[in-house]
């Protein structure tokens, strides 16, 4: 077989994880090299995971024991999310990563939920009804020798550490790392990419290219032209500045996020520090404003500790696969980070794309296919965020009046709330639409009846008697029962 060339763009955690992945299933005489530029550096953030990222270390054989505390991890259970609604009673709510004990206990919640739709006093909080938020809850790690039934859950992490981790990693599975800053890319006469060039005079020709560059989208966007379909008019932030700060007293094992006038900040522990960020329009209020409405919510108005300052492009490109190049990462597009599916689209491109070639399909429709798919999980993505905004109760600024008011909504999202307000199955819209694969029926019913959205309190019918079958504090203790017997260990200080 004649050697072939693949070259990675980009030595972000996009570009590593997509070296590891691609060295381990490409044949052997695919050679892979990743190039980098230190000059332009790395985002430097991305600290929360999806539970899909332990497939990841499962892939390269890296046990918690030994990944973990070389990225400075911690466990995440799930997202707390704080006064995103002025509901009485709903100022905050758990969306948990779900376990098998909560096919039962989840029962509980859509019941009562479709109760409390049709005006019925019935307790329809999310948060007694799943093992995840009472394991936050009660500071317990996702971790048991007994328990008889499987959860998921994720990480947080070190973003830079783990990119070095990765970066050894590919690195033993035989990529060759270079350390360049491309200045020109060249074309073949029927469009392809052939070659690329650098500021020094190297030049890399390559077979297939792989565009990890992050919001640059250096090849894909500016070499082959490929557009950019932007989500600002329904996703308005488009900034973020972070922070780190020491290890809290009690942590949990959660991300918190917690909506700020004009966007929301994140809270995430690692066991060498707190990462907070506040993620913000920049249509709302500058910088400067932001980096002090943090400052004010963490105490560190007059603190001398510095604060990175960040831009984000939101949307995704039209197809992520176009001749030979296939993009990856943010250089693909990016949500925004609200419940961190970025790393879960970056594992899912690559690994959907490897399926593609092993397959041996022809190059067109393959591309067609693969783009379909990857289009289908953005835009599916979107909408569950986008309900985030729209679905706020807050009036305090002109952001979350705005955001409340917005009418760009996709037509799949419009319908799904049509379904929730008219009282009707949201299982049965899901499965309708065929949408169930980006957020399942657990996660719509604990954003919806977490922000208590259901008829004004002073309206609700006493329940009757005959309805009164699942009780929600009875849960909740059962399954708090059930993480003292069965998850022993505390999450200390990191
Ligand atoms: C505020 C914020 C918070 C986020 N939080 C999360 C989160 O909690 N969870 C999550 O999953 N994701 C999160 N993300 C997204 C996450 O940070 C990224 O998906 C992840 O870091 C991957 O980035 P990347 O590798 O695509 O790009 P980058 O990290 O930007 O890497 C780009 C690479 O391309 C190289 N490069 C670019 N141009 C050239 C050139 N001309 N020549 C040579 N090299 C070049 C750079 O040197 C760099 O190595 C967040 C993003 C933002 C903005």
């Amino acid at each position: 077989m004649q050697p072939q060339q693949l070259i990675i763009l980009g030595g972000g955690t996009a570009g590593w994880i997509c070296a590891n992945l691609l060295a381990l299933a490409l044949p052997a005489n695919w050679q892979i090299s990743l190039l980098e530029s230190p000059q332009i550096g790395t985002i430097g953030v991305g600290e929360g995971a999806t539970p899909q990222l332990r497939l990841l270390f499962e892939k390269l054989g890296l046990a918690e024991t030994n990944w973990m505390p070389q990225c400075h991890a911690t466990y995440k259970t799930g997202i707390r999310f704080q006064g995103w609604s002025t509901k009485a009673g709903f100022d905050h709510y758990f969306h948990p990563f779900p376990s098998a004990i909560d096919d039962e206990t989840a029962k509980g919640c859509y019941f009562n939920g479709v109760l409390r739709r049709k005006g019925m006093a019935a307790d329809a909080h999310p948060d007694s009804y799943f093992l995840a938020s009472q394991l936050a809850q009660l500071r317990r790690l996702p971790l048991s020798d007994t328990a008889p039934f499987a959860l998921d859950y994720a990480y947080h992490f070190d973003a830079g550490l783990l990119g070095k981790l990765l970066q050894q990693q590919a690195v033993s599975r035989g990529v060759t790392h270079l350390v360049n800053q491309v200045s020109q890319v060249r074309l073949t006469p029927g469009g392809d990419i052939a070659s690329l060039h650098c500021v020094d005079g190297l030049t890399l020709a390559g077979d297939f290219f792989v565009d990890c560059s992050g919001f640059h989208g250096r090849l894909l966007q500016q070499a082959l032209a490929e557009p950019f379909i932007s989500y600002a008019d329904n996703l308005f932030n488009n900034a973020a500045v972070a922070i780190a700060t020491p290890v809290g007293q009690q942590p949990r094992p959660q991300t918190t996020a917690t909506a700020m006038q004009y966007g929301w900040r994140w809270h995430i522990p690692l066991t060498s520090r707190v990462g907070n960020g506040y993620v913000y329009s920049q249509h709302y209020i500058s910088a400067d404003q932001a980096e002090t409405e943090l400052r004010r919510e963490l105490g560190l108005l007059d603190a001398d500790i510095s604060t990175r300052h960040l831009q984000m492009k939101v949307g995704r490109v039209a197809n992520s696969w176009q001749r030979n190049c296939l993009a990856v990462g943010l250089a693909q597009g990016f949500i925004e980070p609200l419940e961190a599916t970025a790393l879960l689209l970056v594992q899912e491109t690559v690994n959907r794309f490897i399926q593609h070639w092993q397959a041996g399909q022809p190059a067109a429709g393959a591309r067609q296919a693969f783009n379909q798919y990857i289009n289908g999980r953005f835009d599916g993505i979107r909408d569950y965020i986008v309900c985030h905004y729209k679905v706020n109760s807050r009036t305090d600024t002109e952001y979350w009046r705005a955001n409340a008011a917005n009418q760009q909504l996709s037509d799949s999202l419009q319908q799904l709330l049509a379904v929730w307000h008219s009282g009707e199955a949201l299982s049965d819209e899901l499965r309708r639409q065929q949408i169930g694969q980006h957020y399942p029926l657990l996660s719509w019913q604990c954003l919806l009846s977490g922000y208590g959205i259901f008829p004004d309190a002073a309206s609700l019918k006493p329940l009757p008697p005959q309805l009164q079958r699942y009780h929600a504090g009875h849960i909740a203790s059962q399954l708090q029962q059930l993480v003292k017997q069965h998850f022993p260990q505390q999450m200390t200080t990191g």
